[in-house]
């Protein structure tokens, strides 16, 4: 494939493609890199925004950060010395991103405004038709989604919100030109979100309601920033900087079976959670509200230094009362009290696909991805479905880390599905197909490793399918899924010859 000539930066004189990625993420960036640099340079990316970057172009809200270490949360064949902390605000990770498409030279590739609503695969042709919400039509003989999971804001289904008369903000669609200051504000959730955003913007407020459904566990974030001369023996030495990532990866995995494993390890963790609590508030009212009750790790660990710090401040109020309804003017809650407003923000996350895809897609026999997932995602090594061939998810079901790097999980899905991509080109296949009984065995095994799992202990979280299934995470560590999407075996595939 090294000498594949570059077809892809006419799009007027042909939508169809060797390779169509849909998302411009950590993942379709990352599998576009690696697409090239293993020669193969006739794909597409198609972007349903103006920009490229995923979350960390629409998650642009005051105090937005990763809480996860830049050093491990960026890509291993593109290191970057100079990330300003260890954990990297909002705009240094979308910087980053741009970087990266700037200098693997993926502009040419990427086609934004492209929103893609549908994909039909054609046996016949063995090839995936994608139809844009503006009508277009682009042809692939493989599709990669790179979607995310995090992609789709979700407003709280809470009556009345459509008659509120103030402005309702989510917080991934942060209206950076409407002043805060000075208005009334109530903010609903308390999840990684609003953690961040809430200590961010309280300084600015006069009064600001916190709507707390389920109080979080949240530990100390051990983040602080780099000296230049740290990051200019980084720089200078690549070597110190593997040693210095592999260090962060083996910090995140020892802590590992502490965070993910339903197992009196928790405990430890819940301990430390208390211990921040009692660090800062000495309220007994406010502590009684923030105390968690449900097992650390259920749902997300939240890290932050100030987030009870700043609950304890006169111009914050925490409100555990239901929200009963909002009205023209505010929040009323159960109790029947009334909140007026000026700005509601909805810190309450994301649509998350754990039973859907990210568009509507066809496979053989007419089948639709969204029916086959009805009762919860499924895929074979979180990447590939019987029945939908040459299709290759990133990011799919149970491919999402609960302790470390999602980067980590996506290189490991890149490297897997280059190695697919590969054997359809070098094999001149029409089509790959995994085998129905090869991704039931896989299942199988992942739905009985679950039972070990923290999220399996009775709490509700947008980890799981709404009929409970946890269709999001992979149960076990990040090195085990990297050894399960280590080789592409072709026996767990029907191969069908005869490409065009
Ligand atoms: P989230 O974790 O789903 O939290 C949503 C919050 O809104 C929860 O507190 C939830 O309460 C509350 N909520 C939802 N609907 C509600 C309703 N109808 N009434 C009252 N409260 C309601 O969303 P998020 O905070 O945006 O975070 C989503 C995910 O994004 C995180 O888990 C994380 O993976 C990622 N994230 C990462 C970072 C980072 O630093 N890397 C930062 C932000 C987000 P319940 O808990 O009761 O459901």
């Amino acid at each position: 494939m090294g000498n594949e000539q570059d077809i892809s930066n006419n799009f007027s004189e042909t939508n169809d493609h060797r390779i169509i990625i849909v998302g411009t993420g950590f993942s379709g960036v990352g599998a576009a890199i690696k697409l090239k640099q293993q020669g193969i340079h006739s794909f597409i990316i198609l972007e349903r925004a103006g920009e490229i970057g995923g979350t960390w172009r629409d998650n642009t809200y005051p105090g937005a950060a990763c809480d996860v270490q830049s050093h491990l949360y960026s890509f291993s064949f593109e290191k970057n010395p100079n990330w300003s902390r260890t954990f990297s605000p909002q705009q240094e990770i979308q910087d980053y991103m741009l970087h990266c498409v700037e200098k693997y030279q993926l502009r040419k590739h990427i086609r934004l405004n492209t929103p893609i609503n549908r994909a039909t695969f054609a046996e016949n042709t063995g090839r995936w038709t994608l139809q844009s919400a503006h009508g277009e039509h682009f042809t692939a003989q493989v599709l990669v989604t790179a979607c995310g999971a995090l992609s789709n804001p979700a407003l709280p289904s809470i009556k009345g919100i459509d008659t509120f008369a103030g402005k309702i903000m989510h917080t991934a669609q942060w209206d950076h030109d409407y002043p805060l200051e000075n208005k009334r504000i109530g903010v609903i959730g308390t999840g990684a979100s609003a953690i961040q955003v809430v200590p961010a913007i309280a300084p600015l407020i006069k009064n600001l309601t916190v709507f707390q459904r389920t109080a979080p566990w949240v530990v100390p974030k051990a983040d602080k920033p780099y000296r230049q001369g740290t990051k200019n023996m980084l720089g200078r030495v690549p070597f110190i900087q593997k040693l210095y990532r592999g260090y962060i990866y083996l910090l995140n995995e020892v802590r590992a079976p502490l965070i993910i494993f339903d197992t009196f390890l928790s405990k430890l963790l819940e301990k430390e959670g208390l211990r921040n609590i009692n660090h800062y508030i000495s309220d007994p009212i406010l502590k009684k509200k923030v105390t968690p009750e449900f097992k650390v790790g259920c749902k997300r660990i939240l890290l932050t230094n100030d987030w009870y710090s700043t609950l304890s401040k006169s111009n914050v109020d925490l409100v555990t009362d239901p929200i009963l309804e909002i009205n023209k003017s505010g929040v009323v809650t159960k109790e029947g009290t009334e909140y007026p407003f000026d700005v509601i923000i909805a810190a309450t996350g994301f649509d998350v696909p754990t039973a859907a895809a990210p568009f509507e897609i066809i496979g053989l026999n007419g089948a639709s991805l969204n029916e086959q997932w009805r009762d919860g995602a499924e895929a074979h090594r979180g990447t590939t479905v019987s029945g939908f061939p040459n299709l290759f998810i990133m990011m799919g079901p149970n491919t999402g880390s609960g302790s470390t790097s999602m980067v980590y999980y996506i290189e490991s899905q890149i490297h897997y599905i280059l190695q697919g991509i590969q054997l359809i080109l070098d094999k001149n296949l029409k089509y790959v197909d995994v085998i129905q009984e090869c991704q039931d065995t896989f299942n199988a095994r992942i739905e009985r490793k679950m039972k070990k799992m923290v999220w399996s202990s009775g709490c509700k979280s947008w980890y799981q399918a709404s009929n409970g299934k946890i269709t999001t995470l992979w149960p076990g560590f990040s090195w085990q899924f990297r050894l399960a999407t280590r080789r592409f075996d072709q026996k767990e595939y029907h191969k069908v010859m005869g490409q065009r």
